[in-house]
């Protein structure tokens, strides 16, 4: 697709035509990727963060939450509840700190958790901008994918919504820098922020092409209350930055028909039934919380972060059910790579998705 058709999707607003454009993208999905939803448990594992993104819950500067950093063996604790349960890959997630104690804590946390799994569990990082050395420590330790949002791959919009000492060059230099080591590489943006429209989103996407993403991992903007963008959105509407989101992934499916595409949980946020709308409109990962619930408050990027008081357990009886109702079903015990990557790897080696299985006991 090129920029004017892509465009052209975006800017559909015809409730039957909205239909027929989810229903293209959930069918392309089927066609590359097969009809099966792949789970990575999410470990927020610190709200610590150096960064002051004008958007963020977490950000730096917010003085009104707790900060905290779970110890190595909750970590390993929340990772082999996810191995055991058939979650095919964990992602640890984190605001942004950079040192060296930092990267020997995460180093550490790997090699136990490959160790106890294993091997068998795939590990997802997603801890901001690190040094180079930090990025290969943690791929030889066994992470073997990256999550690192654009945000928004037009450098004056991103510019608006970050402090003048956070680079979007860095950022790029980042992404570039773990495609090199070796990982998956996903990217994403923020979608439905002020001064954004169909123009800048097509942009977004064909960013995605251009860089050869692996994964994406993007949703709506939801406004905090106590960061700096509060009243960015004056005119807030659930329902229509629930739509901007679903039309992104079916646009990005379309697009880039081989890659993963999560249904991430700030489409949740705005629908309780938003990550499933997600997976009907072409999405094929979802990443449910398995941090221990008592420290799921701290960890409020957006408000209205669902799940607060589900554990782990009903949580993915749910999305059990729930999926099925899509006509889905969930890739246990596997790590879903995208056929993409295995494409990107060894042309000749993509025979479809779901390479690097291993068997549960549930
Ligand atoms: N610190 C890491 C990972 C944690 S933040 C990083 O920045 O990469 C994960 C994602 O949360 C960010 O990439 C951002 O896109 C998203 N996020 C933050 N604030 C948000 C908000 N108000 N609405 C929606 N998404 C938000
Ligand atoms: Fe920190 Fe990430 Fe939030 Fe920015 S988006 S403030 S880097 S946690």
């Amino acid at each position: 697709m090129d920029e004017q058709e892509i465009a052209a999707l975006l800017a559909t607003e015809d409730e039957e035509a909205l239909s027929a454009l989810f229903h293209r993208a959930y069918e392309t999905k089927q066609r590359y990727c097969g009809n099966k939803v792949y789970l990575r448990g999410i470990i927020e594992f610190s709200n610590r963060c150096r960064k002051n993104c004008y958007y963020c819950g977490i950000r730096r500067d917010n003085r009104q939450i707790e900060r905290y950093r779970l110890s190595r063996e909750a970590i390993v604790a929340e990772a082999l509840w996810s191995w055991k349960a058939g979650y095919g890959s964990v992602v640890i997630q984190g605001g942004e700190i950079v040192s060296g104690a930092q990267t020997d804590f995460i180093e550490a946390c790997l090699r136990e958790i490959k160790s106890k799994t294993n091997g068998e569990l795939g590990i997802t990082l997603s801890l901001g901008e690190q040094e180079d050395e930090s990025y290969r420590r943690w791929f030889e330790a066994g992470a073997h994918r990256y999550l690192l949002r654009i945000e928004s791959s037009d450098p004056d919009l991103y510019r608006r919504l970050h402090p003048p000492s956070h680079s979007y060059c860095n950022r790029l230099r980042c992404l570039e820098a773990l495609k090199t080591i070796g990982y998956q590489v996903g990217t994403g943006v923020l979608i439905g922020l002020p001064r954004q429209g169909v123009r800048e989103l097509t942009r977004d996407i064909l960013f995605f092409k251009q860089f050869d993403v692996d994964m994406i991992g993007m949703g709506p903007f939801i406004p905090h209350d106590q960061t700096p963008m509060r009243r960015s959105l004056p005119h807030f509407d659930a329902k229509r930055q629930l739509q901007w989101g679903l039309k992104m992934i079916a646009a990005t499916r379309l697009t880039l028909p081989d890659i993963n595409i999560a249904a991430t949980t700030a489409l949740q946020a705005l629908s309780p039934d938003g990550r499933e709308q997600g997976i009907l409109a072409g999405a094929n990962i979802i990443m449910p919380n398995v941090t221990d619930r008592h420290y799921r408050t701290g960890y409020q990027l957006y408000p209205n972060k669902p799940n607060l008081d589900e554990n782990a357990d009903s949580t993915r009886l749910a999305l059990e059910a729930s999926l099925a109702a899509t006509g889905s079903v969930i890739g246990y015990g596997e790590w879903g790579d995208s056929p993409h990557f295995a494409r990107r790897r060894s042309p000749s080696a993509a025979n479809g998705p779901g390479c690097g299985s291993y068997t549960v006991d549930r």
